[in-house]
């Protein structure tokens, strides 16, 4: 399946990140994903799940940011978000254009990590405490 090898990787690019960043439990994984990308989420979602199974990222959720596709249209000079992508005509003069700018993208945008305890953070900031003595 071709989603289960894409959360694979997801889940392993992600876990490397939360190691370099001292750990954590990880809230949410937030990709982004171009609607040409040829990624169905549902399937990706299903495969995150069990891609995450006894990984530092169990129990968190994926966000998909669905990515939109723009072109570069010759006639009009400029990019132009397309609605659909049944095909690849510029909204506003309908020229066909196959200078694709965005909306082909799969990648990871970030991780959402636990905050860290504010007490243990208190503890460590605190510095060096006076002792009185008798
Ligand atoms: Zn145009």
């Amino acid at each position: 399946m071709h989603e289960l090898s894409i959360a694979t990787s997801i889940v392993e690019i992600a876990a490397g990140h939360v190691l370099e960043a001292g750990g954590g439990r990880v809230l949410a994984v937030i990709v982004r994903v171009g609607r040409l990308a040829s990624v169905h989420e549902g399937a990706l979602r299903s495969a995150f799940d069990v891609a995450i199974a006894d990984t530092p990222l169990a129990g968190s959720e994926l966000r998909v940011v669905a990515v939109p596709v723009r072109i570069f249209c010759r006639s009009c000079a400029g990019e132009r978000e397309l609605a659909g992508i049944g095909s690849l005509a510029c909204p506003t003069c309908g020229t066909v254009s196959g200078d694709i700018r965005a909306g082909t993208e799969l990648e990871l945008e970030s991780i959402e990590l636990e905050p860290p305890d504010t007490s243990t953070i208190g503890a460590a900031t605190t510095g060096p405490v006076e002792i009185a003595t008798p």
